[in-house]
């Protein structure tokens, strides 16, 4: 369920009107729902009550701060990849005993930042990662809590740039190693093995490959329990699948029915890293159509966002579904392909879709954009970065400025050969 609906002809976000926001605010834009976002995140929290848990948002999905906060209050806490990320938690507000920090390749400075702010643990991927965060808890004088991250070689069915639980990826350590891992892990003066992660990829729309994994992990934890490995954390990562077009993915509470007796079973305290379910479908990009044409019979609807505000069409060949912010009732439907303003010809928001005939000047919404939307935006092209809008109830809050050209040139220098 989201809070973007039709009242008459006129999208809404909960009770704003999508084109009111628009005319204010001009487009393109990110519009999020704060009912939606908070829906979520308690639907998943409590789809996993009656175990010791911890929902950790995982923020690559959606770092704005003020989104960020929402997940705060209620209660969560989060997954960080990077010393950014980490920076962006603690400036909303996060308690650091409930933050998790994985990813290849932390660098010492993000290691320290991280120990200093006194996080819940590292997941870790490598072994050379134990020896670098053992140096830097010995130079601050403490012990750091990790867990180690496992690969259990488990297809998740999903598209292969973001599937993460095959040997072949570059992700955590292979099953095969994880006892020698945990064995050095061990050794170290100054870490404190506390746990084991996994995570298998995103968009997962199955039950089986969770519970594929776990069972793999369980197993194993057994294994480091008898070699005296005290597991107190089990880390089973996000990944859960949000509909985009036709898919089915699970809700939480199936997920949950499945998963819980299992994880009941390992005396764990759970931690979860949902990001794409909690925030998907809770935002939209508005964008405005500033051509149209025809082109050897094709029809192109050129709009004001492109490539760089919401990369997944041309990344990962993603659907989203594109509704008009005005819906027309005798408008005709055409097939066309909607693109941006960016020199790509990868540059697509929609490929032969049958769309109402969007007139120049018309709005339309690209739905399910809340998750590795905004996240994954950049400057190319040198476009500026476009606002964020959090819609609550019958009123809306800039999150994010529209950048503007300054911004763009912002820390670049001419050296003075060159004046
Ligand atoms: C990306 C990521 C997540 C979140 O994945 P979703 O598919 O958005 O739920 C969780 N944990 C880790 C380690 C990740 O890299």
């Amino acid at each position: 369920m989201n809070d973007f609906q039709y009242k008459g002809s006129d999208l809404y976000c909960e009770d704003v009107s999508v084109k009111d926001i628009a005319k204010f605010i001009g487009t393109p834009f990110y519009l999020y729902s704060y009912n939606t976002l908070k829906n979520h995140f308690r639907v998943f929290n409590s789809a996993f009550e009656g175990i010791p848990h911890l929902v950790c948002f995982a923020i690559k999905a959606n770092s704005n701060i003020a989104i960020l906060k929402i997940f705060a209050g209620e209660g969560g806490g989060f997954d960080v990849v990077s010393g950014g990320e980490l920076y962006r938690a603690l400036a909303a507000g996060a308690d650091p005993q409930k933050i998790v920090y994985a990813g290849v390749g932390k660098t010492k400075e993000e290691i320290r930042f991280a120990i200093k702010s006194n996080i819940l643990m590292f997941n870790v991927e490598s072994s050379q990662e134990l020896f670098a965060i053992d140096e830097v808890a010995d130079e601050l004088g403490v012990k750091a809590w990790v867990s180690l991250r496992v690969n259990p070689d488990i297809d998740a069915k999903t598209h292969p740039y973001i599937s993460t639980g095959l040997k072949s990826h570059k992700f955590g350590i292979s099953m095969s190693e994880a006892l020698e891992g945990y064995k050095l892990a061990n050794s170290l003066g100054n870490i404190e093995v506390v746990g084991i992660h996994k995570h298998i990829g995103s968009q997962i729309t199955q039950v089986r490959p969770f519970v594929d994994a776990l069972e793999k992990i369980v197993a194993l934890i057994d294994q480091l329990r008898v070699e005296g490995l005290n597991i107190r954390y089990l880390d089973i990562g996000g990944g859960l699948g949000i509909t985009y077009k036709d898919e089915s993915p699970p809700n939480p509470k199936e997920l949950a029915a499945e998963l819980s007796p299992i994880l009941k079973g390992t005396n764990c305290t759970i931690i979860f890293e949902p990001g794409r379910v909690i925030v998907g479908n809770a935002g939209a990009l508005v964008t405005k159509v500033l051509y149209t044409k025809q082109s050897e019979g094709k029809n192109f609807v050129i709009v004001d966002a492109g490539m760089n505000d919401l990369v997944r069409p041309s990344f990962y060949g993603s659907y989203h579904s594109i509704l008009p912010v005005n819906k027309n009732s005798d408008s005709h439907k055409i097939v066309a392909d909607v693109v941006g303003p960016i020199c790509e010809s990868g540059d697509f928001l929609a490929k032969d879709r049958v769309l109402p005939d969007l007139k120049k000047d018309a709005i339309a919404a690209v739905m399910s954009a809340g998750a590795y939307g905004f996240t994954m935006s950049s400057n190319y092209n040198s476009r500026p970065r476009v606002p964020e809008i959090l819609v609550k109830g019958d009123e809306f809050f800039v999150i994010r400025k529209r950048e503007n050209y300054e911004d763009l040139v912002k820390g670049e220098e001419i050296p003075a050969f060159l004046k």
